[in-house]
């Protein structure tokens, strides 16, 4: 299992998520490159944080640090959301550690 971020994260993108995980396994992407688009009043805001679900612990430490609770763990992401558990998956799929790494946010 994983946890997974999902939609209350775009427009907010505050990264108090990944100062507590404890093996640096949130990535900054675009979300155009998620196939999403930014907020229209964010346009400042880009990206979004995603947990590669490969590295996730399921420590659960991240989960209460979110302001806008868009942390859950997989089998818990609410109805209308389900989308970004593949979403997420997709986007690590075939990719390379280096690749990876340019996108990897850590404290
Ligand atoms: S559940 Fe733990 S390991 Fe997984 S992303 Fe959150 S802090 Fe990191
Ligand atoms: S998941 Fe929550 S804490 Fe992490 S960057 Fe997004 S809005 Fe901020």
């Amino acid at each position: 299992m994983a946890h997974i971020v999902f939609s209350p994260c775009i427009g907010t993108h505050d990264t108090a998520c990944m100062k507590v995980c404890p093996v640096n396994c949130f990535y900054d992407v675009p979300v155009t490159e998620l196939g999403l688009e930014a907020k229209a009043d964010k346009p400042d805001l880009p990206n979004m944080l995603i947990i590669n679900p490969d590295e996730c612990i399921d420590c659960g430490l991240c989960v209460p640090e979110c302001p806008v609770s868009a942390i859950t763990p997989l089998d818990d992401v609410p109805d209308g959301e389900k989308q970004y558990i593949d979403i997420n998956k997709n986007w690590f799929a075939g990719k390379s550690t280096e690749d990876l790494d340019k996108y990897r946010i850590t404290p």
